[in-house]
């Protein structure tokens, strides 16, 4: 079995996941591949921390 995340977006389980920060609180979160391209978009707060696999 591969290891998986949530993606704090949708809240599916993803085995590869996007560490980023995209909002005020400068957290950083776990989203899919698609959460990442909705956040990202005119997003000035957004910053990408790395790719994670399970
Ligand atoms: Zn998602």
């Amino acid at each position: 079995m591969s290891r998986v995340k949530l993606c704090e977006g949708c809240k599916k389980e993803y085995n590869v996941m996007y560490r980023v920060q995209y909002k005020t609180d400068r957290l950083w979160y776990f989203l899919c591949k698609s959460c990442v391209v909705e956040v990202k978009r005119n997003n000035h707060h957004y910053r990408y921390g790395g790719t994670w696999k399970g």
